[in-house]
């Protein structure tokens, strides 16, 4: 079995009026199979509302399925006596930074994590110093996490997670507020855990750019698996994902247009470093 396996899942808000009576059932995850095996980097796509967070903290068993079964590392996340073990297999890492850091230095916060499991303090200190290492951040370990920029803070984050030394790592649109450089900083962390470290990392965005590395995509959309693939598969859909309300990258859709023009170019090109690679023989030959 995978480290992550959802066997139809449902997950069901009741929707309350301010006296309790339920008014309605949002139905945010609806019959989702999935299965990601330890080592791959998956990314899962989809507009607002589609069910990602949702999704996400099933894996972490913040939330148990209203119906089906997911399994962490072969763990039934609905198992209560398994809820510690299932969060230390697979740690979370949340859009704003500023909730996740509560340490006043940020050796300190990225020691929180291994200090609530019992780990000896010696074994603490080697820790979050190869987490603040594999993040980039080890230089900045004796500051004040408020002195920080976004990015950093994020990176912080992912370092506390890090030092519980989990199998697994779900990260809910870690760079969703922060400025270009961040999100490139948090995305290169994020990917040296993933190649260097071994780490499953399951990244929600909304930014395609932040995919094309992905072993393989999921796309959400009212609560399903609306496609699933390898980055090239996803992109070189160019009309299905428009209509799931995702903005496909402009160097996608310029190649994507110069197709339809009859210019002999592959589906789903993703960067502007292969479009230029495929089209200077074709600009060169004059055509
Ligand atoms: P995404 O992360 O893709 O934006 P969410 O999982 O947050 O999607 O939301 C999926 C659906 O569930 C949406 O319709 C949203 O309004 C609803 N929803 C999310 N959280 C709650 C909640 N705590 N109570 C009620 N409905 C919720
Ligand atoms: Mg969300």
């Amino acid at each position: 079995m995978g480290i992550v396996k959802t066997d139809n899942v449902v997950y069901e808000y009741f929707r309350r009026d301010e006296e309790g009576n339920v008014e309605g059932i949002t139905t945010a995850v609806d019959h989702v199979n999935l299965e990601i095996e330890q080592g791959q980097f998956i990314a899962i796509l989809g507009h607002n509302g589609s069910g990602k967070s949702t999704l996400a903290k099933h894996i972490n068993a913040i939330l148990t399925p209203t119906e089906g079964t997911v399994w962490v590392d072969g763990m039934d996340t609905s198992r209560e006596d398994k809820v510690w073990d299932i969060r230390q297999t697979s740690g979370m890492v949340f859009q704003n930074p500023d909730n996740q850091i509560i340490g006043q230095v940020v050796e300190e916060d990225v020691g929180f994590g291994p200090e609530n499991m019992g780990i000896p303090t010696r074994q603490i200190w080697e820790r979050v110093e190869e987490s603040l290492k594999a993040v980039g951040m080890y230089a900045y370990r004796k500051y004040s996490p408020n002195k920080l920029s976004g990015g950093q803070k994020q990176r912080v984050s992912i370092a506390g997670v890090l030092a519980m030394h989990p199998k697994c790592i779900v990260l809910d649109e870690p760079t969703a507020m922060l400025d270009p450089n961040g999100r490139k900083e948090v995305i290169r962390a994020v990917r040296g855990l993933n190649q260097v470290e071994g780490v499953t990392v399951i990244l929600i965005t909304h930014y395609m750019e932040e995919i094309i590395h992905a072993d393989k995509v999921f796309v959400m959309d009212s609560g399903r698996i609306a496609m699933e693939g390898t980055p090239r598969q996803i992109f070189s859909q160019v009309e299905e994902l428009q209509k799931l309300r995702l903005d496909v990258p402009q160097v996608t859709l310029l190649a994507h247009e110069l197709q339809k023009r009859g210019v002999d170019l592959p589906n789903g090109i993703l960067t502007i470093e292969e479009l230029a690679d495929r089209l200077a023989p074709i600009a060169k030959r004059g055509v």
